[in-house]
């Protein structure tokens, strides 16, 4: 049995208190996992100052550039292992995790490098009315240790798009993955090891929200920052605790994302790219779409394509190549998206594809799967049409004015992503720069380009990640400001 420890100051720390780490693919245990509690945080935290105040803290940007290559190397090399413990703790389909999760873990490391390799820095000349001039230059500097919590739909993936941006400004980072998916940011704590990052740089610990390691990082005096992505509620009890000794914050939060589809639309490629925005990942990715509307001449025939392409879908071992979508991530959260199947029925829905559990007749009744799921037929204020599920369920509904489905797309308190399938160029641009939201997608889905800006409106999050909005976020920025008197005339 494996044993996930948390690293603190360049050691393995074990703890009285464990839990299990479960497969939702059959209900299997995949490791133990040891618990911090609030002295292992304190430790953590110390250990990350010490580092900053010492050798880490005077490294210089092309040091740090040479760190995290080294890194991303470490983690090409052991590219197997991180993909076998991503797929044992997720059950997230090979064809997914070797093209998404592991590669695009790496690429955060490269793309920070580069980033910072090249960032510029603000520098300005203010002339002034007695002839002399004042230079302003901007110094980056770390802002200390970063408390980084993240979530279990793309563990490895969204904790490196957090790391790599802090380490690269010279901070020290406490990280927590969530309790569901442990076994990847254990693994990165091992490549840390390998690449040379020095002791309390980065430091691993374990466990959940409430009364857990996830608290104590949010409520600890002495993070610098916290940064987040996860559920819009828990940004609520994390913004309130950061709220005491007024940390920065950087949250990636919920959502319940729009797809707009026109009747002008290369149909085809509109099915290929809505099957992904709809069942990626079982519909688990923060940008799914879990709201479509679709113009009224081609509503009749998206929901027959749609429900064609359900049926034909491998839903199977995540370890088959071929196979395309796999479990949710527990049993837990397997319940609530169940919950709201059955809450659809009750507001009315009709069920165009799924709404049930699939039956394999072997250990994959143990595990936490459901049906690829589409209803229809709810008006815009449903509950299952305004509430975030984070299934593989989405509510469609026809549309006949580009106005209106503005208006209807936007009618909610979370605004994350959204996309817009149409061949008219005026209108791609018009609908897209409409949609309040962080991300609107054209002919396509998932599409990113590292150095843009991410993240959300409303309920879906604060602040921006992505290039040089992470290197702002993650640096204290000191302006100087040097007064240039005039020379004498000798
Ligand atoms: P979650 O909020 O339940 O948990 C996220 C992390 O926060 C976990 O590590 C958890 O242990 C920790 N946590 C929970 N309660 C806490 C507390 N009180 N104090 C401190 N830490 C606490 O979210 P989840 O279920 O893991 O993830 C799914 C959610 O994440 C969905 O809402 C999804 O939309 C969102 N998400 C957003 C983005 C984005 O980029 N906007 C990306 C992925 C997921």
């Amino acid at each position: 049995m494996k044993n996930y420890r948390n690293f603190i100051n360049g050691r393995w720390v074990e703890s009285p208190r464990t839990f299990e780490d479960i497969s939702p693919v059959d209900g299997s245990v995949v490791a133990v996992v040891h618990e911090a509690g609030r002295e292992l945080v304190d430790e953590a935290v110390k250990a990350g100052h010490r580092a900053v105040a010492g050798a880490w803290g005077r490294t210089s940007a092309a040091e740090r550039v040479d760190v995290l290559r080294r890194i991303a190397d470490e983690m090409e090399r052991r590219q197997a292992d991180f993909l076998a413990a991503e797929m044992a703790d997720t059950g997230k389909p090979l064809a997914m995790a070797s093209v998404i999760d592991v590669p695009r873990g790496i690429a955060n490391f490269r793309t920070f490098a580069d980033i910072l390799a090249t960032a510029p820095l603000d520098s300005h000349r203010l002339d002034l009315p007695d002839g002399a001039y004042a230079l302003n230059y901007a110094a980056r500097k770390p802002l200390g240790v970063v408390g980084v919590i993240s979530p279990w739909n793309l563990p490895l993936l969204l904790l490196t798009w957090k790391v790599a941006p802090a380490l690269a400004c010279g901070n020290a980072v406490v990280v927590k993955p969530s309790e569901d998916t442990p076994g990847t940011a254990t693994l990165l704590a091992e490549v840390m090891q390998a690449a040379g990052v020095p002791d309390g740089v980065f430091n691993l610990v374990h466990g959940f929200g409430p009364d857990s390691a996830g608290e104590f990082i949010s409520r600890h005096p002495d993070i610098s920052a916290i940064t987040f992505t996860g559920e819009s509620r828990t940004g609520t009890t994390i913004m309130r605790a950061a709220a005491e000794g007024v940390k920065p914050v950087s949250f990636e939060l919920g959502g319940k994302n729009a797809a707009i589809i026109f009747a002008d639309c290369d149909f085809e490629k509109m099915i290929d790219g809505m099957m992904r925005a709809l069942f990626l990942n079982s519909g688990q990715v923060c940008l799914c779409s879990e709201r479509v509307y679709v113009e009224r001449p081609i509503f009749e025939r998206f929901c027959t394509a749609i429900a064609e392409r359900i049926k034909v879908m491998k839903i199977d071992w995540p370890h088959d190549p071929a196979t395309q979508m796999g479990p949710l991530i527990s049993a837990k959260h397997r319940d609530k998206v169940l919950s709201y199947f059955e809450l659809a029925r009750r507001e009315g829905a009709t069920f165009i594809a799924g709404g049930g559990v699939p039956h394999f007749g072997d250990a994959r009744d143990n595990g936490a799967w459901v049906e690829p799921t589409v209803i229809a037929g709810l008006s815009d204020d449903a509950r299952s049409v305004r509430e975030e599920i984070f299934g593989p369920i989405c509510h469609v509904s026809p549309f006949d004015s580009e106005r209106e489905v503005i208006a209807r797309a936007n009618d909610t308190r979370y605004g994350l992503a959204a996309t817009i399938w149409t061949t008219n160029l005026s209108r791609a641009h018009r609908v897209s720069e409409a949609m309040r939201v962080g991300i609107s997608w054209v002919n396509t889905w998932f599409l990113r380009d590292l150095r843009t800006p991410f993240g959300g409106a409303g309920l879906s999050g604060i602040g921006r990640e992505g290039g040089m909005h992470s290197l702002n976020f993650y640096s204290e920025l000191t302006n100087v400001c040097v007064r240039i008197d005039q020379g004498s005339e000798q």
